[in-house]
């Protein structure tokens, strides 16, 4: 019989993967340190932003793409409403660097934007303060995804095709040789045909030091005033580039409280659960963005939450064999942005273990990037 794979790690990554293993009749086992659909994950918090026009350039467009199909995937096999696609709205001036690539990407991967001025945008979205001067892009196949609700649905998929879940079981160890890894938990030793890492902000005990560390991500919940004004329709999900940094705010998902974020790291952390507790100076800053485009909303939050996430050097996740232990697969680092592909990481995880190929556009994504640069992968390989 085949050995079974493990999957360490059933959050966004992990149980993805599991999903796609399982649908594809290999045996698997996945683990996760916490009880599943945890609230210390990469995934908690509501809501993440999903754009198919993306600043970071035209070579995500493929993934954007594919992630899309394969969300509508997992919707129907579960039966479960995981996005909500009402469009997605970069805000900046227009010449602003990170505007200027989102049109060039949108233009060379032929991605259909359209371009509102601050009073055409004003008039279709009364509570976005656009200023004069400024653009707003509309991606019309961008949007929000629901997470935990998408976890959940992998999860509960795999598990209907066979795959066992062993949550509140973490992972202490795993020992990869020739013909196997051996992989340690509190409850005892077992051996799998191989391993997926898909450890998040908690990578760094399985990698070589500084090649995925973790970061605190914060959220913040603001009251509207004007509840019809915030919904998905009227409020779509946007991000505004304004002096360097991005603001980014979420349709509101119970047409009384509107979620609010500085995008990107907020600072590294010593330990991933420190997210959980440190202190929120970004608060400042996003209150006087709030209170100067958004009227429509008090401009104090009155709930806000942090989590960690796991960063690369380059800000891009890493996907691939461990170049010392080939049975090892790591897909982690995916700093801040990396919910909307993760089916397209599970896809790819599973090609690379079934298959040792994928035809998901990762290239960009791939661990060996960092072969030469990282002093651990390089000690170790
Ligand atoms: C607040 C916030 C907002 C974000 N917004 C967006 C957005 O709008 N759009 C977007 O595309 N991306 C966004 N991102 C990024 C995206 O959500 C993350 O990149 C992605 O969720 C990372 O997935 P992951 O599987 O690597 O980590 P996680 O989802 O955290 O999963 C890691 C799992 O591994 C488990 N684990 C760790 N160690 C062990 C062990 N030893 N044994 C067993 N289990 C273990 C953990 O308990 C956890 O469940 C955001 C991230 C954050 C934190």
């Amino acid at each position: 019989m085949q050995r079974p794979v493990a999957v360490i790690g059933l959050g966004s990554m992990g149980s993805m993967a599991l999903w796609q293993l399982s649908r594809r009749g290999v045996p698997a086992v996945g683990f996760d340190q916490f009880p599943l659909g945890h609230m210390n994950g990469a995934f908690s918090g509501e809501t993440r932003m999903f754009r198919t026009a993306y600043s970071n350039g035209p070579h995500w467009v493929p993934a954007l793409r594919r992630a899309k199909e394969l969300w509508r995937t997992l919707e129907a096999e579960s039966g479960q409403a995981l996005l909500d696609l009402n469009g997605f709205v970069s805000i900046g001036d227009r010449a602003a660097d990170r505007i200027a690539s989102l049109i060039g990407c949108a233009t060379a991967a032929g991605v259909e934007i359209e371009m509102l001025d601050s009073t055409e945008a004003r008039a279709r979205f009364p509570a976005i303060g656009v200023e004069p001067g400024e653009v707003a892009v509309l991606d019309k196949a961008g949007g929000l995804i629901k997470p935990e609700r998408a976890v959940m649905a992998a999860l509960d998929q795999a598990q209907a095709s066979g795959a066992e879940l062993r949550p509140s079981c973490a992972v202490t160890g795993i020992e990869p040789d020739e013909g196997g890894v051996t992989v340690e938990t509190p409850q005892g030793r077992a051996r799998f045909g191989a391993v997926i890492l898909a450890t998040g902000a908690w990578s760094q005990r399985f990698l070589p030091p500084g090649l995925v560390t973790p970061h605190r991500v914060g959220l913040h919940w603001y009251l509207s005033r004007t509840p019809d004004l915030f919904v998905p329709d009227v409020f779509p999900p946007h991000i505004r580039y304004v002096g360097g940094r991005a603001v980014c705010l979420f349709s509101s998902q119970d047409r009384t409280m509107v979620k609010a974020a500085i995008g990107g790291s907020l600072g590294p952390l010593d330990a991933p659960m420190d997210a959980r507790t440190a202190a929120p100076w970004e608060r400042a800053p996003l209150s006087k963005a709030i209170a100067r485009h958004y009227p429509g909303l008090w401009p104090h939050p009155v709930r806000s939450e942090s989590y960690a996430d796991g960063f690369t050097a380059d800000g891009d996740g890493v996907i691939g064999p461990l170049p010392w232990a080939p049975r090892v697969l790591v897909a982690a680092g995916f700093s801040a942005h990396g919910f909307k592909i993760a089916p397209v990481v599970g896809a790819a995880l599973a090609d690379l273990l079934i298959g040792g190929m994928t035809a998901m556009a990762i290239g960009h994504l791939r661990l060996s990037r960092f072969e030469g640069r990282s002093p651990g992968l390089r000690a170790l390989a």
